[in-house]
């Protein structure tokens, strides 16, 4: 392998001791590494892998989410193309556009931007993409193999995670977990890789009864909700580790924040994880992961 280049300091202590995991030199970090691995591979194989995106409609979050990822896509060297629909596209033309890029040579990875306008029913389109070529890890044969401890596509957003707690040097074994949020895409497949990893995981969503005493047993909390500054100080034992998935807008500044009270939290946690610059660039990265890994085993087919 080419030497990677010069990097920023990873994760830095605060006076505290406190650790603030920084996805965004993680990022760099692992993209540098899968540059160098998309050249050999593109030496051995005589091409790059490709990954298309669809984007239906003119969501300002969508757009912008479909533009890191071809901007992803060029760092590493992955071809990227980006097909545009307007909503007007009816479920059936779309099922046509995935259906012919399926069995497309050229193609190794498909992403429909979520969400689709409401006349497109989104399990139909996951369920079309075929299971080699799902990047996001969203296909239910995907799924279905996460659970079985079969090989398949991890979805992103938790296989960033996992890879920001190894960086950080968070040993899971053996530790009390919580899962803030039980959607599909982070809450339950996170849940999952930790309790692979040997952490005893509790899952808790809006109906579970004294939300804040079941955070406080959690060594490692992640939250996955989608409120801004949910979390607080008082829901965090001294020590834990604390990973933030949400995105959202603060209602008072407009600018972007999680789900945690950062600054609250900070003084109390181990380990942290900032919003904005920390679980979403790493959710990008490990999309080109999962796209060069589809490419690799079609490749090895
Ligand atoms: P989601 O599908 O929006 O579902 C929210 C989850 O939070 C549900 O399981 C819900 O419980 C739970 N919840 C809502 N209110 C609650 C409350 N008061 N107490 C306890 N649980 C509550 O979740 P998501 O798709 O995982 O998204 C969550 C956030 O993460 C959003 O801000 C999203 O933008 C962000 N996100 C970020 C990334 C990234 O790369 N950084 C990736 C994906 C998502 P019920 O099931 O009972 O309704």
């Amino acid at each position: 392998m080419d030497s990677l280049p010069d990097l920023p300091k990873l994760n830095k202590l605060n006076e505290q001791h406190i650790m603030i995991i920084s996805g965004k030199e993680l990022s760099l970090k692992i993209k540098a590494q899968l540059k160098v691995q998309v050249t050999e591979l593109e030496k051995k194989y005589g091409r790059a892998p490709h990954l298309v995106v669809i984007l239906v409609g003119e969501d300002p979050a969508s757009q912008s989410y479909v533009r890191g990822k071809a901007k992803a896509s060029e760092e590493v060297g992955i071809k990227n193309t980006t097909i545009l629909k307007d909503t007007s596209i009816t479920q059936e033309e779309l099922l046509d556009i995935i259906a012919k890029l399926n069995v497309d040579n050229t193609v190794d990875g498909i992403l429909v931007q979520l969400p689709l306008p409401d006349h497109i029913d989104e399990p139909t389109i996951i369920n079309a993409i075929s299971k080699e070529k799902d990047v996001d890890g969203f296909h239910p044969l995907n799924v279905a193999a996460l659970w079985m401890k079969q090989p398949c596509t991890v979805a992103c957003t938790p296989k960033g995670i996992i890879k920001m707690l190894d960086e950080a040097g968070v040993d899971i074994k053996g530790k009390r977990a919580v899962v803030i949020g039980r959607s599909q895409i982070v809450g339950l497949p996170v849940a999952k890789l930790l309790l692979d990893r040997n952490a005893t995981v509790t899952i808790c969503h809006s109906r579970t009864k004294d939300l804040p005493a079941v955070c406080r047993e959690a060594e490692i909390l992640v939250v996955t909700i989608g409120r801004p500054r949910f979390v607080t100080a008082d829901m965090v034992s001294d020590g834990a580790v604390v990973i933030d998935v949400g995105v959202n807008r603060d209602p008072e500044t407009g600018k972007l924040c999680g789900d945690c009270d950062f600054a609250a939290i900070e003084p109390k946690a181990s380990v942290i994880t900032p919003v904005p610059g920390g679980v979403g660039p790493m959710t990008i990265t490990c999309l080109m992961e999962n796209t060069i890994e589809c490419f690799i085993r079609k490749m090895e087919k």
